[in-house]
Formats: C-alpha cells, sequence, structure tokens
C-alpha cells in the first residue's frame, strides 16, 4: 500500500495533522502509469461535523460584524497566490488527472484564473444591497450570503470548478466547506494553502480529503444552508434527494452529450477542426463536450471523410511531456467506461471511421484512449445517448432544420449545443429552440461571466460571474427605513 500524501502544513486542511496518517484511505493511481503512487485520507462524519460546526459558528459572527474581515481583498490576494503557484498547479493536475502540462497551464489553471478575475469585477460592479426601484430609496433589497456552503467538485477541471465556486461562495459572504474529488486532492491541497496564504481564517474555508463517503455526509448535513455540485448525473440526483430533505437549495452542474449541428452551409473545414477539438480535448472529458456531430446529409460524406483524417492527427502521450497532445484518461474505470461505450457502438452497428478499442498507438500501459469516430450513429444507439468521456465522437446525418433540432432535442441531457451554419438568421432561430443551458455558434468561445449550467438531466442552477455569486445569496426585501 502506498504512503499518503504528504500533508502541508495548514490549518483549513483536514483531517488535522495527527489523524492524517489514521482511519480509511483511499489509493491516488498515476493515469500514465498504472502504478499506484499514493493514499488520500477519507474524512468521516466526525470531521464533517465539525468543519460545519466551525463554519456556521463563523457564518454567524460575519452576518453580525463581529469579525473584521473583506471577504473580496480574499478573493483578490487569492488570485495573486494561485498566479505565482500556476506551475506547481499545473504539474499537479497533470499528475493527477492526465491533461498535459501545456494544456494543464493554459486551460486548467487559466481557465480558473480568468474565473476568478470576474467574479471579483462582478462583486465589486454589483452591490449587495440595492434601493429599489431607483428613486424609493426606503426601500431595498439585499443580497445575503446563504450561510455555509458545501462545495463538491469532479476531477476533470478540477481546479477551474473549485475556483468557480469558491471565487462565488466567498464573494457572495459565505463560510465553505470544500470536498473535492478524491482523484484531485494533490490540486485541491495546493488550494487550500493558497487560501490560508491569502488570509482565509478557519471557519471562513475548509477543506475535507475525502471520496464520495464524504461527499454524502456533506450533503446530508442539517448544517449545511445551500449546496453546490458538479459532477455525474447519478451522484447529482443523490444529493438533490439529500437537499431535498433538509430543505437545502442546491445547484447541480451534471453531464451533457451536447450536439453540434453542421448545417450544409457552414465552412466544413472549421467546422470539423473545431468540432473534433470541441469532443476531444481534456481526452473527451469535459460535462460541455460536443459529443455528437449532426451533420446536414448534403456534406455528410465530405464530414464523415475529413472527421476522419482530423481525428487520425490526434496524439496521446504523457501528460508531463510539453507540446499540444492529449494525455491519458484519469483512471480506470473511466478508461473502461470509454472502451465499454466504443464496443456497445459497434456491436450496435455504428459505422467505425477511426479509433476503435484498445490504447492508443504506442502505448502498452497507461489509460490512453484511442481517438474514436463513429459514423451513421442513430437514436436507438447507446452511443447516441450516453456520456462516453472520453474522446469518442458520433456522427449522424439530418433532413433539414426541423430534423436537426429534433435530434438535437433527443436526449435526456440538455448542458450546451453546437451551431454551425453561414446563417445568422437559421443560428438565431435554431439557438432559440435548442433545450440547452448555452449556445456556441461558428467556435465562438462563451464570454467571461456568462451563465454557465443546463437543463433536464444536466441539472440546474447557473455558474460564473454574478449568475454564480447570486446563487450562493437569498434576497430579502427591506421597506420603510
Ligand atoms: P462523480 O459524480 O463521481 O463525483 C463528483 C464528486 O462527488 C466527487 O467529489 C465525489 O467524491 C463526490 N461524490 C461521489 N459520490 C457521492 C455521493 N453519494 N454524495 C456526495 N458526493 C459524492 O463525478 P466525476 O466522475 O468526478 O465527474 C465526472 C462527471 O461530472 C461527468 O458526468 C461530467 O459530465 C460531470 N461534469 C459536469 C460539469 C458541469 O458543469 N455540468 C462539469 C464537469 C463535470
Amino acid at each position: 500500500m502506498p504512503a499518503r500524501l504528504p500533508r502541508p502544513n495548514c490549518a483549513l486542511i483536514h483531517p488535522a495533522a495527527a489523524d492524517w496518517a489514521a482511519g480509511p484511505g483511499f489509493t491516488l493511481v498515476d493515469p500514465a502509469t498504472e502504478a499506484e503512487v499514493a493514499e488520500i485520507p477519507v474524512c468521516g462524519t466526525a470531521d464533517v461535523d465539525s468543519a460545519v460546526a466551525k463554519a456556521k459558528a463563523f457564518s454567524r459572527q460575519l452576518a453580525l460584524g463581529a469579525v473584521q474581515l473583506d471577504p473580496l481583498e480574499i478573493l483578490e490576494r487569492l488570485i495573486a497566490e494561485i498566479e505565482a503557484r500556476q506551475a506547481a498547479f499545473a504539474e499537479a493536475v497533470a499528475r493527477e488527472m492526465g491533461a498535459p502540462l501545456d494544456f494543464a497551464t493554459d486551460k486548467q489553471v487559466g481557465t480558473a484564473l480568468a474565473h476568478l478575475h470576474t467574479i471579483l469585477k462582478a462583486a465589486r460592479e454589483n452591490p449587495s444591497e440595492q434601493a429599489t426601484p431607483p428613486g424609493q430609496e426606503s426601500h431595498f433589497v439585499r443580497h445575503e450570503p446563504l450561510g455555509v456552503a458545501a462545495l463538491i467538485t469532479p476531477w476533470n477541471w478540477p481546479l477551474n470548478q473549485v475556483a468557480l465556486k469558491v471565487g462565488a461562495a466567498l464573494a457572495a459572504g459565505c463560510t465553505m466547506i470544500l470536498k473535492p474529488s478524491e482523484y484531485a486532492t494533490r490540486s485541491a491541497l495546493l488550494f487550500a494553502e493558497c487560501m490560508e496564504a491569502a488570509g482565509a481564517p478557519e471557519g471562513l474555508f475548509a477543506l475535507l480529503s475525502g471520496d464520495g463517503r464524504t461527499g454524502a455526509a456533506l450533503a446530508a448535513h442539517p448544517g449545511v444552508d445551500v449546496i453546490s455540485f458538479t459532477g455525474s448525473t447519478s451522484v447529482g440526483r443523490a444529493i438533490a434527494a439529500a437537499a431535498g430533505a433538509n430543505l437545502t437549495p442546491c445547484l447541480l452542474e451534471l453531464g451533457g452529450k451536447s450536439a453540434n449541428i453542421l448545417f450544409a452551409d457552414c465552412d466544413v473545414d472549421t467546422a470539423v477542426t473545431q468540432g473534433l477539438a470541441h469532443c476531444f480535448r481534456n481526452a473527451g472529458q469535459s460535462c460541455n463536450a460536443a459529443s455528437r456531430m449532426l451533420v446536414a446529409r448534403e456534406i455528410y460524406a465530405e464530414v464523415c471523410a475529413r472527421a476522419t483524417t482530423e481525428a487520425e492527427t490526434y496524439r496521446f502521450d504523457s501528460p508531463l511531456k510539453p507540446g499540444g497532445h492529449q494525455g491519458p484518461l484519469v483512471n480506470h474505470a473511466q478508461f473502461d467506461h470509454v472502451q465499454a461505450a466504443i464496443r456497445k457502438a459497434q456491436s450496435q452497428g455504428a459505422r467505425l471511421l477511426t479509433g476503435g478499442p484498445g490504447r492508443a498507438d504506442g502505448h502498452n500501459k497507461g489509460f490512453y484512449p484511442r481517438p474514436t469516430v463513429f459514423a451513421d450513429v442513430t437514436p436507438e444507439m447507446a452511443l447516441f445517448h450516453e456520456e462516453a468521456f472520453g474522446p469518442v465522437l458520433s456522427l449522424t446525418p439530418f433532413d433539414g432544420e426541423e430534423d436537426a433540432i429534433a435530434l438535437a432535442n433527443e436526449s435526456a441531457y440538455g448542458l450546451a449545443g453546437y451551431i454551425q451554419t453561414g446563417s445568422r438568421e437559421t443560428a438565431m432561430r435554431v439557438a432559440r429552440q435548442l433545450e440547452v443551458g448555452m449556445v456556441q455558434i461558428n467556435g465562438q468561445s462563451r464570454v467571461e461571466g456568462a451563465p454557465f449550467g443546463g437543463r433536464k438531466a444536466s441539472g440546474y442552477g447557473r455558474e460564473a460571474g454574478l449568475w454564480g455569486i447570486r446563487a450562493f445569496q437569498t434576497v430579502k426585501s427591506i421597506s420603510g427605513v
């Protein structure tokens, strides 16, 4: 059994130093080598109880104005601390979930920092107390912190998801208990050190090391005032049930099976290159991956050919090497899940254009998948509906706009939609009809601060910018002052 991951000397981390080596553990496996590299402690109910009690007491002190603390100053210093440790974060992310160093630096850490800057700006520009309507200053609306926020995050964009939640909860005035993914403990420990260096005291922020057992105990705790969860739809349902039992407000960012609609008037080369990137980047492990390409029949054969050659340019290699390649999948279970999705698509009659089961070229160990494209995927097949969470693209032809919209909406999920067309009118007409939370047209990136989240089995609630902050607040009206 490998040794426990070293515990940084940081008061915000649970379990405390005296208990770090005791109790149940979870083994971390290097996704590139499959070697068992370290164990992390799993916090139990006693740790959860103690963290919630401290967070509750501190939250009440904050509400009373009994402690002098400006959350936005802490947020500003947190950004500086993360910026100073960007290389260490990128290495932690590369080692824990396999994103290669350059991608980890630019995207995984870069996006987290961008979100924190946007949240800080949004908080400064939007005061929590507003006279309403303008001119009637004796009527106020106050956005007040909900209290103790339980933040439960996954491993696929680990720092990004932690930053979105902690940044927003902090700016909202909440106290926070973070339960990161067990697979992403390295970057989370670094994050806790940054919080301490930024001036966050005990009670304002706590990090619980642990797995689903810790997350379940936290989500069910009656002392928690708001839950923000990102992860799988199955765990999201369990968290919603736990939140419902306590009537705790809860935000859920869950899975997706997002459609990318290529109309006949699109720029095929650009649409296919960007479409593949939207599906394959981060080795396909993004909730908003454009994993279902719906293609106008007029350009279907051309797109099939172009997608095949484009997919074959993707290389999978060590996360610790520089370069624009993809890394391994996060763990054995995820590798097996992707293999099963590929085999099932084959057995259900999808036409394999490139890739398939097995490891990527040049690897006989490590969780390296093959970049895979299937054509002729129909709504009767599992691949049309189920998240592979790997570099697996499905192509489906459509006949006309109505058919495209119907196919796009034929999904339990409703996270993102992508539209490629030369017509602004078509783009807007279709965007309005997609049952999703976010639409991107012709490869346009989402603007910083735009609401992030979905509907249907992709969850509810929105993160990022002011939307993210308001998710951790409740509204109070005060009249007659
Ligand atoms: P997961 O649901 O297995 O785990 C997420 C977190 O929940 C982890 O911290 C885990 O320890 C914890 N957890 C597990 N069981 C729990 C329980 N019963 N109660 C409380 N907490 C529990 O998800 P994952 O495998 O880490 O992440 C991949 C999934 O997340 C994918 O389905 C992906 O689509 C989704 N995701 C969604 C978004 C989004 O914003 N919509 C973003 C990233 C990932």
